[in-house]
């Protein structure tokens, strides 16, 4: 099949500004180590398609498949809120487009060896965190939330220098686009190139928000969608209690992906200050901040965007790019400034709303009515105090019974505060009352709908965490068991009832830092 594919390369007809062609630097005497068929019906492509040898040579960097022309796209951006400059990409590289059935996808490889923007790196990747990135991207995707996908793993016995010295892996993405905030900052700030900074914004217009082209104001446009692509994407990260780790804005995507999995974490005990990854001492990434830190990545997209909203608003030509440096107050550019932050206001309302529909569907409300918000904050803050399991708690709240003296132990047992609870189940119960939802046959029907928004497995560290040292042992077998238990993450599977309880102790000791 690979040699009748159809490639595009819109990305690479950009011109030499925004990208290095190069070829990979292969992993010397490759193997397997997962496959999923999911990602690849997704690309049109037979499920065996990886079967030919020259599939494994293309996706460990060996011999490119006729029409691939990989490169590797130049982006900059602000880590942990400072400006960093020029950041990557050193290790990936754009294969090129599939035409697939839902249009075309970007296909790129990951830790495929030294790039000119590798810096400090070594341009590699290593199998720890390829088996992190393929299961939990996979499993996001299970979640029904907007993620980048993963392919496939390759990996070597070729020693990678991490904290102690582990294997390299290269892991295969697919994504509508890659295209990440940190793009446009860098055109804006590292380059100062207002004109590749227009072609970059055009060609994602016209590519990713074709409703948009016609537009006038279509860059005051372009920054409200992202705003509330973003804005949804996070409120589901915070339905289902997951962490991303590391939101530089490098690591946000244009089009409203999670990108870029590194030391993120799905909470066990639902802590809103949770720091999934180690390396974080402030908590700038903790969980409860990961909305205000979307908004603020934002803005950082909007600054870069300065000089193109200046243009849109008819600045002229040589004071354009003085919006970047402007300070408020600069009469020229404060209504330039003013429209970025305008535009960028969709998202609190946008958040606010998915976040509260997020849930309703939580709790199983099928109406919107006052209250519900405090009635799920209540939750929250109970199971916060109890640091109640967040996926165990919202999978036996389906359970929940309303019939006359129920206790609902299962559920009870899990907060500390047994009064507190009793009291919120029984405001609980008579909210479901009032929009007729009690009684045995809505219990039930209510349990089924929930069960479809409360995901039963998720990704939890300590389930990848033994993967992980599987594979490092050469069994891949528990990598591929989980990527079938997460790809239906709401069944109930019951012979994988292990997966779905609390986790061991040794849990709580596991340390995962940016190290990747
Ligand atoms: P991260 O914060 O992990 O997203 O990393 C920021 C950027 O650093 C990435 O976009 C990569 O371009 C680059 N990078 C990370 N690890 C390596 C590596 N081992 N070799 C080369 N570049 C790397
Ligand atoms: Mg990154």
């Amino acid at each position: 099949m690979h040699d009748t594919l159809r490639w595009r390369h819109r990305f690479a007809e950009l011109g030499p500004r925004f990208f290095t062609e190069l070829a990979a630097d292969p992993l010397p005497d490759p193997h397997w180590v997962a496959v999923s068929p999911g990602c690849a019906a997704w690309l049109g492509w037979p499920v065996d398609w990886w079967r030919a040898p020259a599939a494994l040579a293309a996706f460990s960097g060996g011999a490119p498949w006729p029409g691939m022309r990989p490169l590797a796209s130049v982006y900059s951006g602000h880590q942990f809120g400072v400006w960093a400059g020029q950041l990557g990409d050193g290790r990936a590289l754009l294969l090129g487009e599939v035409e697939a059935p839902d249009g075309p996808l970007e296909v790129q490889l990951k830790g495929s060896g030294l790039t000119p923007y590798s810096r400090m790196g070594d341009g590699r990747a290593v199998l720890r965190s390829s088996i992190r990135e393929f299961l939990c991207s996979e499993a996001m995707h299970a979640l029904g939330i907007p993620t980048t996908r993963a392919l496939c793993i390759t990996a070597s016995a070729l020693p990678v220098r991490r904290e102690t010295v582990e294997t390299a892996a290269v892991v295969t993405r697919v994504a509508a686009s890659f295209l990440r905030f940190g793009h446009f900052e860098h055109f804006t700030h590292t380059a100062q190139d207002t004109d590749a900074l227009r072609t970059l914004a055009a060609t994602a217009i016209t590519q990713h928000f074709p409703a948009l082209t016609g537009r006038r104001d279509r860059i005051a446009a372009l920054l409200t969608e992202v705003a509330e692509r973003t804005a949804r994407l996070v409120a589901q990260w915070q339905c289902v209690g997951f962490c991303h780790g590391v939101m530089n804005t490098d690591n946000m995507s244009l089009v409203g992906l999670t990108i870029d999995y590194g030391p993120f974490g799905f909470m066990d005990g639902f802590d809103p200050g949770h720091i999934c990854n180690h390396t974080d001492h402030q908590g700038r990434y903790a969980y409860a901040r990961q909305p205000s830190v979307a908004y603020w990545n934002l803005h950082a997209l909007a600054h870069a965007l300065l000089p193109l909203l200046a243009e849109e608003m008819g600045v002229a030509p040589d004071r354009r790019h003085d919006a970047v440096g402007a300070a408020t107050g600069d009469d020229t550019m404060a209504p330039v400034q003013e429209a970025a932050l305008a535009a960028l206001e969709p998202f609190k309302p946008a958040f606010a709303d998915a976040m509260l529909g997020g849930l309703r569907a939580k709790l199983g409300l099928a109406e919107a009515r006052e209250g519900d918000r405090e009635l799920a904050d209540d939750l929250l803050r109970l199971m916060a105090a109890a640091r109640a399991d967040f996926t165990i708690t919202f999978r036996r709240l389906a359970g929940f019974s309303t019939a006359e003296g129920a206790t609902n132990d299962a559920l009870r047992d899990l907060f500390i505060d047994r009064a507190a609870f009793d009291a919120w189940a029984a405001r609980y119960a008579a909210r479901l009352r009032a929009e007729g939802r009690a009684g045995a046959d809505s219990d039930a029907q209510r349990a089924a709908t929930m069960n479809r928004v409360n995901p039963k497995f998720v990704l939890r560290n300590h389930l990848a965490e033994t993967a992980i040292r599987r594979a490092q042992a050469g069994d891949f077998s528990e990598v591929q068991r989980l990527h079938a238990l997460l790809e239906r993450p709401f069944d109930e599977q019951s012979e994988h009832e292990a997966d779905a309880g609390f986790p061991p102790d040794w849990a709580a000791q596991l340390e995962v830092s940016c190290s990747s």
